[in-house]
C-alpha cells in the first residue's frame, strides 16, 4: 500500500525550532499549496503556536477558515480582483498589496475599523522583481494607505536566502531596512517590517523584524544550502512509503525496466515496490537514489538503491544487502526519517517542495 503518514508533532517541533530562533517575532506560518502537500487539514492543529497562516489564493484562505483557524490568514498575492477584495473583507482575511489595481481597490473599498483586512503587507520590491512596489512609489503608496486607516506591515522577499553570502542578501536588507526606517519616520512608527522565508530564519538572525514567514522548514526540510535538516534539528513531517509486491533474482548481463536502462553485473536480488511517479515518487532519479527497506518479520531496516527505471505504478530496488529471508510485504520508505525528502530531491534535481507540492492522490493519507 502507498501510504503518505502526516506527523503533525513534528510540524510542532519544528515550528518550536522556528519560536526559538526568532523569539521576538510573531511567525506566519505558509501553508499555501496544501500545506506544502501535506493538507491543510492535518497541518493546522499543528500550527496553533502560530501567529498567523499565509496562503497564495483566496479559496486556500477560505479553505482555512471553513476548517476553523480564527487568527490571522495572510493572503500573500492579495486579492486577484475586485470581488476577491470584497471577499477578503467579509472573512477577515489580510492581504498583501503588490500593484496598482490591488490599491485601487484598497483605496475605494475600506473595511471597516478592527476588520483583519485593515492590516495590509505592502510589498516592497527589494530585488526579486516578482511582485511589489519600487522605491520610487512604496512611499506614497504607503501615505495613501496610512491615510485611508489601513494599518501596514512593509514586507518583501528574498530571492537567494539559501545562500547566505549571495550578494543580493545585503542589498535586499539594506533596501528593506532603510525604506521601513523612512516609513516609520515620516508616515508612523507603528508601520512594521516582514522580510524573512525559511531560510531567511535561518541566516539572518539581525533581521527578522515583526513578522518572519517560515514554509518549508515547518516540514522538516532544510531551507538551506550548507546545512542539513538533521544539523538544523528538524523533524520530517512527511513519510512515504510503498511496499514490496514481489521477489526477483535477474542474471548476470540482464537489464532491468523501460529501457533496459540497468544491467545487472553479477546475479542479483531484486524486489518490486509499489510506487511510481504516478504517485508521485520523481521518474528521474540518479543512480545514487536510495530507500529504506523495513523488513515485516524483523523491523531491521536495510538501505536498497534504486535501480532501473521508475515506472508509473512501480520500481525496482535492489535488495542485496538484505537477507534471503526479506518478507514479502515489507514496507519501504521513499523519503521520512532515512532518505529525506532533501536527499531524493537532490538526486531528482529539485527541491523537495517539489516533491511533496506534486504528490498525486493515489497515496492513502494518513496521520501519525
Ligand atoms: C512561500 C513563501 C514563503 C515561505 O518560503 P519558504 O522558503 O518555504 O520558507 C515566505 N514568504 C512568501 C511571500 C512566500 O510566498
Amino acid at each position: 500500500m502507498r501510504t503518505i503518514t502526516i506527523k503533525p508533532k513534528a510540524i510542532t517541533h519544528n515550528l518550536n525550532q522556528v519560536k526559538q530562533r526568532a523569539p521576538h517575532s510573531k511567525v506566519l506560518a505558509m501553508v499555501k499549496s496544501n500545506a506544502y502537500g501535506h493538507g491543510v487539514a492535518a497541518v493546522l492543529p499543528a500550527l496553533q503556536q502560530a501567529d498567523g497562516i499565509g496562503v497564495a489564493t483566496l479559496t486556500e484562505a477560505l479553505e482555512a477558515r471553513q476548517l476553523g483557524w480564527n487568527k490571522t490568514i495572510g493572503l500573500v498575492e492579495g486579492a486577484f480582483s475586485a470581488d476577491e477584495w470584497q471577499q477578503a473583507i467579509d472573512h477577515d482575511i489580510s492581504c498583501v498589496i503588490h500593484h496598482r489595481p490591488q490599491l485601487e481597490w484598497a483605496l475605494q473599498n475600506i473595511p471597516p475599523a478592527g476588520s483583519a483586512t485593515r492590516v495590509a503587507w505592502l510589498k516592497y520590491n527589494t530585488g526579486m522583481n516578482r511582485l511589489g512596489f519600487n522605491a520610487e512609489e512604496v512611499l506614497s503608496v504607503a501615505k495613501r494607505l496610512h491615510e485611508s486607516g489601513y494599518r501596514l506591515i512593509l514586507a518583501t522577499h528574498f530571492a537567494n536566502a539559501d545562500e547566505r553570502e549571495h550578494p543580493l542578501n545585503a542589498m535586499q536588507i539594506e533596501r528593506f531596512s532603510s525604506v521601513l526606517a523612512t516609513l516609520q519616520a515620516t508616515i508612523s512608527p507603528d508601520i512594521q517590517g516582514s522580510l524573512c522565508n525559511s531560510a531567511g530564519v535561518i541566516n539572518f538572525p539581525e533581521h527578522h523584524y515583526d513578522w518572519v514567514r517560515p514554509g518549508i522548514i515547518l516540514y522538516g526540510s532544510s531551507p538551506v544550502v550548507d546545512k542539513s535538516a538533521q544539523e538544523l534539528d528538524l523533524q520530517p513531517a512527511m513519510d512515504f512509503s510503498a511496499q514490496i509486491i514481489a521477489l526477483q533474482t535477474v542474471s548476470a548481463n540482464d537489464a532491468v525496466g523501460y529501457g533496459s536502462h540497468w544491467q545487472a553485473q553479477t546475479d542479483t536480488r531484486t524486489a518490486l515496490v509499489s510506487v511510481g511517479y504516478g504517485d508521485g515518487y520523481p521518474r528521474v532519479v540518479t543512480g545514487d537514489a536510495y530507500v529504506t527497506v523495513i523488513d515485516a518479520d524483523s523491523t531491521q531496516h536495510y538501505r536498497c538503491p534504486v535501480i532501473g527505471r521508475v515506472a508509473m505504478d512501480m520500481i525496482v530496488i535492489d535488495i542485496s544487502n538484505a537477507p534471503e529471508s526479506l518478507a514479502l510485504d515489507s514496507k519501504v520508505v521513499l523519503w521520512g526519517d532515512a532518505p529525506r525528502v532533501d536527499e531524493i530531491a537532490g538526486h531528482a534535481g529539485t527541491i523537495s517542495y517539489e516533491l511533496m507540492c506534486r504528490l498525486s492522490i493515489r497515496p492513502k493519507r494518513v496521520l501519525a
